[in-house]
């Protein structure tokens, strides 16, 4: 039978797993091998998908996937792990081992600079070290894939040894992009030394990625971390034995209570400086089905030989990686084909003896290994507590009826508390002050014998706009104050799993709906926070989406026009305008879907980390790192910005300051475009200068709108409902403002940007433009 037909309560033991390629590959590594018991859980409020226990740890798999995989029935019986029931002593943070005991007789010792990487799998802590070592202000989040891009810092007090925080990987499969960059990273980069961060509340699964590195010939040190959650709940590791088994130093810490670090710098910078590497060893059994991927493997170790030396690529990992059929290893190893073809042989060969294929004998290999390597030296915890406790957590949040209501009044609570309280308390002290400044910069250049036109730049164009963007900070930072809490509690991953099956229907994955969400508050932290997707595709597309969700700052707009023109239907304007943005973001990814971001999002095979309580810390660093982020743009791009726009609006174009705003180069220019609104009604220049001004923040719609607006002439002459509805949707749609493109710059470059402001300025022009033809139909 299939994975996705066993109910919950029952076990099953894994037959054969299904699918092609990576998708097969990330299922293995992730431990779903034959042999296999999987429980399932409990499914997502909606029905998908579904999560599963295997191997101690929960992981979630949609329905579609689930049903690649093939099992039978386990008897329950056989769920019952063995332990140890004993308490001992354990060795404490950071002991030495006796691998590390051995004097260095071997190497010159290594001079100069040293690069370290930080390699282990999604939430085992890598971020948490690292902001340990480096001291350094690095976002940490209980979330799969916070870490996207490499970090690199100076180790504290080591200042020629550097530390680089790649991206949590599973295994040296690299299945998603951000897993690729680190695997080039550690494959093409060689850093002096590997770190390996290992999560000892999870050794099995984390160990897998162990095995992978110690193939790599590089000098390496395993890092046991979250000791101090193991050891609470009476679990232990024999480190010494496991040094002794691994050969390779083995240090237990706990990152987040900075325990044991110092003493994992020091084995790290020992095994650099005398270069040793784990040494090569056997994980496959030469006993295990007669021998059969033993054979397997050294054999193309031996054929491959020459190769690898050629191609500096170290020889078991090469080999390791032929048997998975790993296309870039192949590629870059350049085997013949003659070669190729005895090799296809031998492993059809041990196919045939092993009775599992390729990829499957490799993952059970290696789980083999680990299974072995643990029973001597794990002493396994008791059900942990803060597992029992995220069960409980889980009954609320995740539950059938519970699920959804619970996110929607987190949200909502969240947004209120933003916009309305906190933020918006904030956001009129730092008005506040700004206008201070601005009245004693005013008060200062009156004295001097500063020009009109400089006063007015500095303080019309520069406090002013400046100044109105400047005012955005306490609602971003206390928005990602919110989200830091939402990701870092581990909620957030629970809200994937709640909201994956209707993310899915528009081709993305559950991970973007926090993003998306803020966009109702302002698009720029949700640009940002975008950087929590696992998958360039669903990045680019989620940040494609965002802008169409109405943000706070478009609520000023629809406000003086609805006073001006619909009093009576205010309301029913608003909200369907917030309909009209929703509606569009779901066509364009539908037809995204089919044309630019071909494919499907990335399948949801998700660690679903236990509930863990914040740390202030990680909070207050997270809402620095992104107060910087902004100040830093508002100070560049938006400061450039505001000026450009103010000088536009205050010279004509023989640089002349012009007293008629009518006159002056942006009005110009407002007028040159004027004739591509006329088909949206209203072609007014007035009109297309408040939407140019709208670029710098979309209030200014609004403010420039009511200057230029002084007479009496209606600015909507044939249809004014249509019409005016019609400029509202442009509003609605068009883009957001110089934060939101300074944000997209960041993560797509300048061409990106530019793509991005034309695509949205015509999505805007086309949806206005129907809408208003389907209005001027009905009315
Ligand atoms: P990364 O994905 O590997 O970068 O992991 P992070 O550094 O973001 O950490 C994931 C989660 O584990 C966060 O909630 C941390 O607070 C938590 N964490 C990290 N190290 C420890 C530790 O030593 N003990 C405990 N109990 N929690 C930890
Ligand atoms: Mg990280």
């Amino acid at each position: 039978m299939k994975l996705n037909e066993l109910e919950i309560g029952q076990s099953g033991r894994i037959l054969n797993v299904g699918g092609t390629g990576a998708l097969r590959q990330h299922f293995l590594d992730m431990g779903l091998i034959p042999g296999i018991l999987i429980t399932p859980v409990k499914y997502a409020p909606l029905g998908d998908p579904i999560e599963y226990t295997i191997n101690g740890y929960e992981l979630t798999l949609r329905k579609d996937d689930a049903q690649e995989i093939e099992i039978e029935i386990a008897d329950l019986m056989e769920r019952e792990d063995e332990r140890l029931d004993v308490d001992i002593d354990h060795p404490g943070y950071g002991e030495s081992g006796i691998y590390h005991a051995r004097q260095p007789e071997h190497n010159e010792p290594l001079q100069g600079k040293m690069t370290f990487a930080l390699a282990g799998n999604q939430n085992s802590g890598k971020t948490t070290l690292f902001n340990q070592l480096t001291g350094s202000n690095q976002h940490v989040g209980n979330f799969p894939g916070v870490t996207v891009e490499q970090k690199t810092g100076t180790i504290k007090g080591h200042p020629d040894c550097e530390v680089i925080d790649l991206p949590g990987i599973y295994s040296l499969s690299p299945y998603s992009e951000e897993e690729m960059v680190s695997r080039k990273y550690i494959l093409e980069n060689k850093p002096t030394a590997i770190i390996n961060i290992v999560d000892a509340t999870n050794i099995e699964r984390n160990l897998y990625l162990t095995m992978q590195l110690m193939e790599l010939d590089i000098p390496m040190v395993l890092a046991l971390n979250m000791m101090d959650e193991l050891q609470d709940n009476h679990g232990a590791i024999l480190v010494n034995k496991m040094e002794e088994i691994l050969q390779i130093p083995v240090v237990p810490i706990s990152a987040m209570k900075n325990e044991g670090v110092g003493e994992l710098v020091d084995h790290a910078i020992h095994v650099a400086r005398y270069q040793e590497k784990p040494v090569p060893r056997d994980f496959c059994d030469k006993n295990d089905h007669n021998g059969a991927l033993h054979r397997c493997l050294h054999s193309i170790m031996h054929m491959i030989e020459d190769h690898c030396v050629e191609y500096e690529i170290p020889i078991r990992f090469a080999a390791s990686k032929v048997v998975e059929n790993d296309g870039h290893i192949i590629d870059s190893l350049h085997i013949h084909d003659k070669e190729m073809a005895a090799i296809d042989n031998i492993i059809e060969q041990m196919e045939n003896e092993r009775g599992l294929d390729r990829s499957a004998a490799i993952a059970d290999m290696r789980y083999l290994f680990i299974e072995r390597l643990c029973r001597q030296t794990v002493i396994k915890p008791r059900i942990s507590k803060q597992r029992l406790r995220s069960e409980k957590i889980d009954d609320i949040l995740t539950g059938r009826f519970t699920a959804i209501p619970v996110f929607v009044l987190v949200m909502l609570g969240i947004f209120y508390l933003t916009f309305n309280v906190i933020g918006a308390y904030f956001q009129g002290l730092l008005e506040e002050l700004i206008g201070m400044l601005q009245v004693s910069a005013e008060g200062l250049l009156e004295n001097t014998a500063v020009s009109d036109p400089v006063r007015s730049l500095i303080v019309d164009g520069i406090f002013n706009g400046v100044g109105s963007v400047l005012s955005f900070v306490p609602i971003i930072v206390i928005l990602f104050f919110f989200l830091s809490l939402l990701e870092d509690s581990g909620y957030m991953t629970r809200i994937a799993f709640v909201m994956d099956k209707l993310l899915r229907k528009i081709g993305l994955s559950g991970r973007s709906i926090v993003p998306m969400l803020m966009g109702f508050g302002c698009s720029v932290p949700a640009i940002m926070a975008t950087r929590t997707l696992p998958s360039r595709r669903d990045r680019y597309l989620t940040m494609m989406l965002i802008p169409f969700m109405s943000c706070s700052a478009k609520m000023p707009i629809y406000a003086f026009f609805t006073d001006l023109f619909f009093p009576k239907q205010a309301w029913l304007i608003t909200v369907s305008l917030y309909f009209i943005g929703i509606i569009t973001a779901v066509i364009v990814s539908l037809i995204a879907k089919k044309t630019i971001y071909k494919g499907e999002a990335v399948p949801f095979v998700m660690e679903m980390p236990n509930y863990r309580i914040p740390t202030p810390e990680n909070v207050l660093r997270l809402m620095w790192e992104k107060a910087k982020d902004f100040l830093q743009r508002a100070f560049t791009v938006i400061f450039i910005g505001t000026v450009v726009i103010w000088i536009l609006e205050h010279f004509d174009f023989r640089l002349n300051l012009v007293d008629d705003p009518g006159l002056s180069m942006l009005a110009i220019v407002a007028d040159l475009i004027t004739p591509i609104f006329k088909p949206l009604g209203f072609a007014d220049w007035r009109i297309s200068t408040a939407l140019l001004s709208g670029f710098l923040a979309k209030e200014s719609v609004v403010s420039t709108l009511s200057v230029l607006y002084g007479s009496t002439e209606a600015l909507f002459n044939a249809h004014p409902a249509a019409d005016v509805f019609a400029l509202l949707v442009f509003c609605l749609l068009y883009t957001p403002c110089i934060a939101a493109v300074a944000a997209f710059k960041q993560e797509q470059g300048h061409g990106g940007a530019i793509k991005m402001v034309l695509f949205q300025c015509l999505t805007a022009w086309i949806v206005a433009f129907v809408i208003r033809k389907i209005l001027l139909v009905l009315i």
